[in-house]
């Protein structure tokens, strides 16, 4: 997606270690009706799948999937990180060891919200390691729901994530690959 790209290459911020900040847009200040493009963009990717469901993860990716919810005229659900021990009956849970904090925490959603018949969606700002989207697609797994495909904004191409996913025979629609990005030149470089 050539305005997406244009837009990383613009107010994107290369930091220490890999990582890729745009928050003038995406995650901090957001801009909603670039949102809205990206979300017709996944309609179009995924014109051909059946999706009742978006899936995200908090905190970041629900500005995001809250935008391409409407766009796909359907509920979104925001799996929520807890350092909760014993977690009740009455949720889906699995692990998730975060690429930007480097530790391992739960993820939960409620079974109210997820099960047989949901036809999902997963949609996040990032794909990195790959990690945030296999705890996702677990979920949706102990749920009994059907998982669609995955909705990336920007995936680091550089990192193992999407090979990973695609490997595994998954619909990964990422809007804009990195190659590769130099801190010292500021310079990036999309697939
Ligand atoms: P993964 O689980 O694929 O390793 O990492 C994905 C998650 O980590 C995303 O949900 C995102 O919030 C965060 N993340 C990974 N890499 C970056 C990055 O370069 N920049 C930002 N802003 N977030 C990232």
């Amino acid at each position: 997606m050539e305005l997406l790209k244009e837009r990383i290459r613009k107010d994107g911020k290369i930091k220490e270690g890999n990582v890729l900040k745009v928050d003038s847009f995406l995650n901090h200040q957001m801009d909603v009706e670039l949102f809205h493009k990206i979300g017709e963009e996944f309609k179009r990717r995924f014109a051909e799948e059946e999706i009742n469901k978006i899936l995200t993860i908090e905190a970041s990716g629900i500005g995001i999937a809250c935008v391409v919810a409407e766009v796909f005229h359907v509920p979104v659900v925001f799996a929520k990180k807890t350092q909760t021990k014993n977690i009740a009956g009455d949720v889906y849970t699995t692990k998730v060891e975060s690429f930007t904090h480097g530790r391992i925490y739960d993820i939960i959603v409620a079974k109210e919200f997820l099960g047989k018949g949901d036809k999902v969606l997963i949609i996040d700002d990032f794909l990195a390691n790959g990690k945030a989207l296999e705890g996702l697609a677990e979920l949706v797994k102990l749920s009994g729901a059907e998982f669609v495909g995955a909705g990336i904004v920007i995936e680091k191409g550089f990192q193992v994530g999407g090979n990973v996913i695609r490997s595994k025979g998954i619909h990964l629609e990422s809007l804009a690959i990195v190659d590769s990005m130099d801190e010292e030149t500021g310079e990036i470089v999309f697939r």
